[in-house]
């Protein structure tokens, strides 16, 4: 089988392709142009693209579905080489900025929130990616090529500002070393350059790896999914907690560099007559006490077959506003893409159903 040049960071281009100017001219192919084969790189000489092309593929993932919701979120489906199938969701936020004269301008953020693993080992207990069990690893090139084939599919400029959450399918912290590497290789500033700080790497709380990454200092956002305040609960929502219980989580976090200008976040899933009460949020704001946090409230999503319901708009508010109230940042996730179903594993649970 070819190897996937897309693992490979420059530096290990570098010393695989001689002389090593090609190598860089390769990497602007590659990342700027998003190249699919090596014939479209006439720069480069006849005999090295054949060497190339026998060597390696640059298509490891398969366009197999996009979705289109209705704010502009398009979810696709990807078929990796052994055919098993991964997502990836483009989601778009129209943001405010300033033109010199202090007019205001409206301008789209790019946010592509990608798979690490397919499947997940983690089981949660409100997770479709989990019902299906885990299937295996994805190498930094597989999760590298999602962002190339999405900003390919959308004509998206190698210079546009894109921002990356690790919020699909899988535990990116238990495929720590794949999803490191891939970090390294979007912000390579003579590649994608999508910044480290602009890269949120979301977790069930495997406080271990948190600790490992913290070492890394890698200057990468932190988003914790912490969903309960007591062991007790978040144990039935997430069994990881029997491994790794809150305080193990909060003292992680607690101990990760943290980019002075920015949060940790705690993602807060909010499941109706589960979480959703005013004493949860009280334990939460003494919880995350002398930690620079945020909380991101989101709404449970429903699909066929979960026991859980989506809580009502008041509770939502009513648990945002004593948070806020009591000076902790605090947002409620829009339900991007709700109508394509983007919540993690969803659209994949429908192709393997055969409803796609
Ligand atoms: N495994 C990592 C990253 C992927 S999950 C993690 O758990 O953090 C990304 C987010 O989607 C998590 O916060 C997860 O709790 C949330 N999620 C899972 N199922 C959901 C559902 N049905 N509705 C809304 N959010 C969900
Ligand atoms: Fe895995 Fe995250 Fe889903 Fe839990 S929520 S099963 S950790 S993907």
């Amino acid at each position: 089988m070819k190897k996937i040049l897309q693992d490979y960071t420059k530096e290990e281009l570098l010393t695989r392709i001689k002389p090593s100017f090609r190598a860089k001219q390769l990497w602007g192919w590659v990342y700027h142009k998003y190249a699919d084969s090596f014939e479209m790189m006439p720069n480069l000489p006849k005999a090295l693209r054949e060497s190339l092309a026998s060597e390696y593929t640059l298509n490891p993932l398969k366009m197999l579905t996009v979705q289109e919701s209705q704010d502009g979120s398009r979810k696709y489906l990807f078929e990796l080489h052994d055919g098993h199938t991964v997502e990836a969701v483009l989601l778009l936020m129209r943001e405010k900025s300033y033109h010199e004269d202090g007019s205001i301008k409206h301008q789209e953020r790019y946010t592509v929130c990608i798979s690490s693993q397919v499947g997940c080992k983690v089981g949660c207990a409100f997770c479709l990616t989990a019902k299906g069990g885990f299937m295996r690893d994805l190498s930094a090139g597989e999760i590298v090529e999602q962002v190339r084939i999405i900003k390919r599919d959308n004509a998206i400029d190698a210079n546009r500002r894109v921002n990356l959450v690790y919020m699909g399918m899988g535990e990116p912290l238990d495929n720590l070393d794949a999803v490191v590497k891939s970090v390294k290789i979007f912000a390579d500033c003579d590649g994608m350059a999508i910044a480290t700080h602009r890269q949120t790497i979301s977790t069930s709380g495997l406080s271990s790896k948190i600790a490992r990454l913290g070492k890394m200092d890698l200057g990468i956002n932190l988003a914790i999914s912490l969903h309960a305040v007591d062991d007790e609960l978040r144990v039935k929502l997430m069994p990881i907690n029997k491994a790794y219980n809150i305080q193990s989580i909060i003292d992680a976090v607690k101990a990760f560099p943290v980019n002075s200008r920015k949060r940790v976040m705690f993602e807060y899933l909010v499941i109706k007559e589960v979480n959703d009460d005013i004493d949860a949020a009280k334990k939460l704001l003494s919880l995350l006490d002398g930690i620079k946090a945020k909380v991101n409230l989101i709404y449970f999503n429903p699909y066929g077959g979960t026991e859980f319901q989506r809580p009502s708009d008041t509770s939502m508010r009513a648990f945002q506003s004593y948070l806020t109230s009591r000076g902790l940042h605090c947002t409620i996730r829009e339900s991007k893409g709700l109508d394509i179903s983007a919540a993690c594993g969803q659209l994949r649970e429908q192709a393997l159903e055969g409803e796609l």
